[in-house]
């Protein structure tokens, strides 16, 4: 560490400027800015104590902003060797994590500069707070999944999927859910996407990969002859994972499944971000003999013609349709044009959320082909699922 003096109207780095250390203001006052200096848009004016260019800290990146002295100021120089060898080098966590937190901050200086130029200086203080606050919820709930893992917290409960034609439970779909030791859930909705942001999607992705493998060898064990299909959920981000492919294989080898009572759901969300991407990658899926499901299906502004291009065996219709059945002509019009549309090119179809008896008897009369919803059951413990199987 060591410090540094500057003048008034000194820089100290240029937007654009490579970079690789942080600075502590000893005392006097640093302008951060973007533009040239004639017609410079000030994004902030930092005093005693502040930190700021921590974002090159790690290395890689240029900065963003320049930085001048408005006073006489003197400084305290981070290095990135420093931070290296006193902290990091020890800890491959911590390195992860301020990797994290120093790409979001980057996003925030973005963001808020772009607030700055918009004129509204003082909401993007606001927005920057808040975000800062979400950086810290998000560090802190990728931390505890980490220990959850390795603590055994998740598991996975099995929500059945029935049969429409005859109101018995075909299939399950397999949702995560992580029960704290105080007995507290934390919903999927909550850290699934904190877990996609980084490679920690990885590492669960692969533990519902076997775990879904292992559920449904056990309820073989136990409900003979039932051969029920498991869908299990697929993030875009785990497409990124090299070892997806080799760990679905292992799974089904290890447990001794026909793959083809495995679904994998993504989402129609997921196809349209890149839909040729996602084409390459579902046909390996599909090599493996696993089905594919279309989650939320109606509800991804997506083109149909995917449809005619993807390998799809099975479409899951979205619960805001079901919702509607009831009341809307309109709803009740889409959900029977899909489930026909779905015959037509061979595919099966879902209604998810169905919570009432009225909405499960229209979903048949209209052609759907299975239900799932609280009006058979949540989500449940695979020894309940079970039961319910051999029912
Ligand atoms: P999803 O894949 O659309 O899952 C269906 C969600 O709807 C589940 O919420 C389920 O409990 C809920 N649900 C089922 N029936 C009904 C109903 O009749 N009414 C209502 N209102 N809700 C119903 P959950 O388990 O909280 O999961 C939320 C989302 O989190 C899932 O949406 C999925 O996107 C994600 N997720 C859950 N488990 C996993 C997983 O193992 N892997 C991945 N990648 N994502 C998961
Ligand atoms: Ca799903
Ligand atoms: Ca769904
Ligand atoms: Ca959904």
């Amino acid at each position: 560490r060591h410090r540094r003096s500057l003048e008034t109207g000194e820089m100290l780095f240029r937007e654009g400027d490579g970079g690789h250390e942080a600075y502590v203001i000893e005392s006097g006052c640093i302008e951060i800015f973007t533009g040239s200096l004639d017609s410079r848009r000030r994004i902030a004016c930092l005093g005693r104590d502040e930190i700021f260019g921590e974002m090159t800290l790690l290395g890689g990146h240029t900065r963003l902003a320049s930085a001048m002295a408005t006073e006489p100021t003197t400084l305290i120089v981070i290095s990135h060797e420093y931070l290296e060898e006193r902290v990091l080098a020890a800890d491959p966590l911590l390195r992860h994590l301020l990797r994290v937190v120093i790409a979001r901050s980057r996003d925030n200086v973005l963001r808020l500069a772009q607030t700055v130029e918009q004129g509204g200086g003082m909401a993007g203080t606001a927005h920057a707070a808040a975000d800062r606050q979400a950086a810290l919820q998000h560090l802190r709930l990728e931390q505890a999944m980490a220990t959850a893992l390795e603590r055994s917290e998740f598991q996975l409960h099995l929500q059945p999927i029935v049969r429409l034609r005859d109101g018995r439970p075909a299939g399950f779909e397999a949702l995560i859910r992580w029960i704290r030791p105080d007995g507290s859930r934390v919903s999927p909705g909550e850290f699934i996407p904190v877990a996609e942001q980084s490679e920690l999607i990885y590492v669960l992705g692969h533990w519902i990969i076997r775990e879904s493998c292992r559920c449904l060898a056990e309820l073989d064990r136990q409900v003979p002859g039932a051969a029920a299909f498991l869908s299990l959920n697929l993030s875009l981000r785990q497409f990124d994972d090299p070892a997806l492919f080799p760990v679905l294989e292992a799974a089904l080898a290890d447990s001794g499944l026909d793959p083809r009572r495995l679904r994998l759901e993504i989402t129609e969300s997921m196809i349209a971000r890149d839909a040729d991407a996602t084409l390459q990658l579902l046909q390996r899926c599909k090599a493996l003999g696993a089905k594919l499901s279309v989650d939320d299906f109606g509800t991804g502004y997506s083109s149909l013609s995917y449809l005619q291009r993807l390998p799809v065996d099975c479409l899951k219709l979205d619960r805001s349709f079901i919702g509607e059945l009831e009341t809307s002509p309109a709803a009740a019009r889409i959900v029977g044009a899909v489930a026909r549309l779905a015959h037509d090119l061979g595919m099966e179809t879902v209604a998810e959320g169905i919570e009432t008896p009225g909405q499960a008897a229209r979903c048949r009369e209209l052609g759907v082909d299975y239900g799932q919803g609280f009006h058979w059951a949540p989500a449940l413990p695979l020894d309940r699922a079970a039961q319910l199987l051999s029912r």
